[in-house]
């Protein structure tokens, strides 16, 4: 899958706005400005279809992009923002909850981290609620391009160890500079569609 035909769906408020189509889902979470849209923008080779922050949205919105009339990916309402009301945040975690919990087309939520940075109380919960929805973790340690050469493997290794990732867990190092890390995730989800991504 190289030229992909996308398009969004729905911007979805509530769940009676999702796709009815049935088509596989793979989910993107990671708090506001992680790189959430550049990255999918990235796996489309889009410029800007999903929106690159400017104004942070308060708007809690899941957001169903249709690829090729085969599986949707979605684009988790990021977290993490300060000018969030208490209010907001809770529709929020009720939003996520959700959405996590009871969609059965839902494969995977990939959760992405700031590969800068040691992750945050936030990007830890969030690991948690994905193990706990799904059997395993995958995370995409975002804006490797930032980090000297040196600084990558510890990096990684900090990412690895404040998650508690194990075995069966997937770190992936993403730039949007190049495209290693856009052929990595791809390859990921054509396997988790072909159910070739088993536990060991
Ligand atoms: P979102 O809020 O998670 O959707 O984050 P965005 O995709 O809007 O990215 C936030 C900022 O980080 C933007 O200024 C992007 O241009 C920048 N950014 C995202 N990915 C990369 C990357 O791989 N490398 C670099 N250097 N900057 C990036």
């Amino acid at each position: 899958m190289n030229l992909h035909n996308a398009s969004l769906k729905v911007s979805a408020v509530n769940a009676k706005q999702y796709p009815t189509d049935g088509y596989m889902e793979f989910a993107f979470a990671g708090r506001s400005n992680v790189g959430k849209s550049s990255l999918i923008n990235k796996l489309l080779n889009r410029k800007s279809l999903a929106r690159v922050s400017g104004t942070p949205g308060k708007t809690a919105t899941i957001n169903f992009y249709n690829i090729d009339d085969t599986i949707y990916l979605v684009d988790l309402p990021g977290y993490g923002y300060a000018q969030r009301s208490k209010a907001e945040t809770e529709k929020w975690g009720k939003m996520m909850e959700d959405y996590l919990a009871n969609r059965e087309q839902l494969v995977q939520t990939i959760l992405l981290v700031d590969s800068r940075h040691k992750p945050t109380n936030d990007d830890i919960q969030m690991c948690e609620w994905i193990r706990h929805y799904h059997d395993r973790v995958i995370v995409v340690a975002t804006k490797l391009d930032k980090l000297k050469k040196r600084e990558i493997e510890p990096n990684l290794e900090r990412i690895w160890e404040t998650l508690d990732l194990g075995e069966d867990d997937i770190l992936v190092p993403f730039t949007t500079n190049d495209d290693e890390g856009k052929y990595t995730v791809w390859d990921m989800i054509n396997m988790m569609r072909a159910g070739e991504l088993e536990e060991e």
